[in-house]
């Protein structure tokens, strides 16, 4: 099963990855954390991002497809995959279609998830992440069960992502309305694209993005 959530920043897509991983067997592809990776490596890609990252603009499309290219064709992704932050836009979309089409892969489900701009600060200036898995935790919503240790790995590590700052969230929510949200119709035309209430507690998202899932 291959699936993409869609939505802007702090909608939930990685709360929900994470969750659908261990429900389903299927590998998260965070492009966010990818690119975090790459900078935390020094490389050339790394490099490259970093400053765009920190200005809540997106990276080049040249470089998210070669690196979504390069992940589905490992061995993990054969039982299926859910795109996290990739497409982010219809250059994107398009590029992942030819790369499906060649692999005689298809795409199952495109979720949106929708959710204010006033939740949406709120989440993002609250989130912080465990630094061995990434699963994304929120100081108010979403605290780990045991205080100071990762639910999904055992890590007691935790950090807060530079970008995730009420300037930079505008940029992003900006670069989310201008090159994101067009994608949206070219699914919609595809009959693909399932909305679901992002608003709602997180069991109830995961309900409704499971029954959508169950759907043939
Ligand atoms: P969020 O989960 O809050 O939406 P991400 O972790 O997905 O944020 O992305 C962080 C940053 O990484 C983005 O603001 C952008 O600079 C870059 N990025 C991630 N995915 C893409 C993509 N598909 N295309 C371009 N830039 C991307
Ligand atoms: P995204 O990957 O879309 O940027 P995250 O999954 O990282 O979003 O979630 C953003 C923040 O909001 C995190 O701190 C997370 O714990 C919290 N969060 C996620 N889903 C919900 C929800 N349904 N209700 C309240 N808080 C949530
Ligand atoms: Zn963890």
């Amino acid at each position: 099963m291959n699936i993409i959530l869609l939505g802007p920043p702090g909608a939930g897509k990685g709360t929900q990855a994470k969750r659908l991983e261990e429900m389903h067997g299927i590998v998260q592809l965070a492009t966010g954390d990818m690119l975090r990776a790459a900078v935390a490596a020094g490389t050339a890609v790394g490099k490259k991002a970093k400053p765009i990252m920190d200005a809540g603009k997106l990276v080049p499309d040249d470089i998210l497809i070669a690196m979504i290219a390069e992940r589905i064709d490992q061995a993990d992704c054969a039982r299926g995959f859910i795109l996290d932050g990739f497409p982010r836009t219809v250059p994107q979309a398009e590029a992942l279609d030819a790369m499906l089409r060649e692999r005689r892969l298809k795409l199952d489900h495109v979720i949106e998830m929708q959710v204010d701009e006033a939740a949406l600060l709120e989440r993002v200036t609250g989130r912080f992440t465990c630094s061995t898995c990434g699963a994304s935790y929120h100081e108010i919503f979403n605290r780990p069960r045991a205080e100071g240790i990762c639910d999904v790995c055992g890590g007691t590590s935790f950090t807060r992502r530079a970008d995730d700052t009420a300037e930079t969230i505008k940029a992003r929510l900006a670069a989310y309305r201008a090159q994101t949200a067009p994608i949206l119709p070219y699914y919609r035309s595809k009959g693909v694209l399932d909305t679901i209430d992002g608003m709602a507690p997180i069991e109830a998202v995961t309900q409704a993005i499971d029954a959508i899932l169950r759907q043939p």
